[in-house]
């Protein structure tokens, strides 16, 4: 039996200790927005609902992209037409500005805009890009190059000396290197400390800090026609290689070959090219799962094709697809979000706002 006195002074100093402890829990979850150390920005050029729709049905109902918990919808209009391309869809995700159809990494008067990728390299951070198409292309080119006209290919090609980019992996050797032109931009990679793969076949066994592998001359070939896992196995590579950063990684990596099977008005393309695009995903996901420290944003520049589901079957994975045109469209494109900061991005937006979350959740770390 404790002693009156006492018993008074022990309720006492735990409703004290109950209080702080209270109060500490409020001013915790006040303080707790999540942070994220690395980024990873998945872009499936082209990829709208009914594209996901389409390798939904492809992979028997069962999407990485259904794991993600964070949606939401950008508006995707360029700065000169209510419809987007690929170039000014990028550079809003890349520098938070509006540009005119066709620019890659400045804006409509043609003047140059820090990058996420190239501010992520002044940060301290290490950096990669990944295409299923040449690396010179209208998407990662955003993130890197800066030039009036995306099909200035070999000017892009010249701008990705011009950084510090870690981890490079896509098509489009033939811009770097062409002895009928003279153009040898190789040997300046080379001279910058870079490792050169001619070939993305053994991905795997890749160990070099700051390397391009190039998968092909010019785009690398589609599903269809055999390109096998290398989106799931370069991202998996990417990660690794940079993840070794204490100060944490920034790396884009895009399906790009929906969009042409959008152009092209083929159902089949879209399907497994969507299909191949969420693998690789999957891949992202099981590791940033794992990691928590990962933010890994999804989402599209625009829709290709006007694309529609009229029929399918989930058990035969086949689907009936429609076309209201062979060029983008302009609705509503889904950003799927996980990882600390995620819940950032729900909610209706501007294509420019996905810039803007991600560097200001990788500015207040
Ligand atoms: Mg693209
Ligand atoms: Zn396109």
């Amino acid at each position: 039996m404790i002693p009156k006195k006492i018993r008074i002074k022990t309720t006492l100093c735990l409703g004290i200790l109950l209080m702080f402890v209270n109060l500490s829990e409020v001013s915790a979850q006040t303080s707790k927005i999540e942070k994220p150390k690395n980024v990873i920005l998945l872009i499936g050029d082209g990829m709208g609902l009914s594209q996901i729709s389409a390798g939904l049905v492809y992979r028997g109902g069962d999407l990485n992209l259904a794991r993600f918990k964070v949606v939401g919808f950008i508006q995707t209009h360029s700065a000169d037409d209510f419809i987007t391309d690929s170039a000014a869809g990028a550079t809003a995700f890349s520098t938070g500005k509006k540009t005119s159809n066709g620019s890659i990494g400045v804006d409509s008067s043609g003047k140059t805009l820090e990058t996420i990728l190239e501010w992520s390299e002044k940060k301290g951070l290490s950096t990669g890009l990944i295409a299923t198409a040449a690396i010179t292309h209208a998407t990662p080119a955003s993130f890197i190059a800066h030039v009036r006209s995306r099909n200035m290919h070999y000017d892009i090609a010249k701008d990705f000396l011009k950084t510090d980019v870690d981890v490079v992996m896509g098509g489009g050797m033939a811009h770097f290197r062409n002895d009928s032109l003279k153009i040898d931009l190789l040997s300046g990679l080379v001279n910058k400390g870079y490792k050169i793969y001619d070939s993305t076949t053994s991905i795997e066994s890749i160990s070099a800090s700051r390397f391009y592998a190039f998968s092909n001359m010019y785009h690398p070939p589609k599903m269809l026609d055999g390109r096998g896992d290398y989106l799931s196995k370069a991202s998996i590579k990417a990660i690794e290689i940079l993840s070794k950063n204490k100060n944490g990684f920034f790396v884009m990596i895009e399906g790009s070959q929906i969009d042409w099977g959008g152009h092209s008005n083929q159902t089949e393309y879209i399907a497994t090219e969507t299909a191949d695009f969420d693998l690789a995903i999957g891949k992202v996901l099981d590791w940033a799962v794992n990691d928590k420290n990962t933010l890994v944003v999804v989402t599209a520049d625009h829709e290709t094709g006007g694309f529609a589901l009229k029929g399918g079957s989930y058990e035969n994975k086949t689907v009936e697809g429609g076309f209201v045109t062979n060029k983008h469209t302009g609705c509503l494109i889904p950003v799927f979000a996980y990882g600390p900061g995620s819940e950032q991005f729900s909610g209706i937006y501007d294509n420019t706002e996905i810039y803007h979350k991600i560097k200001s959740l990788l500015e207040s770390r």
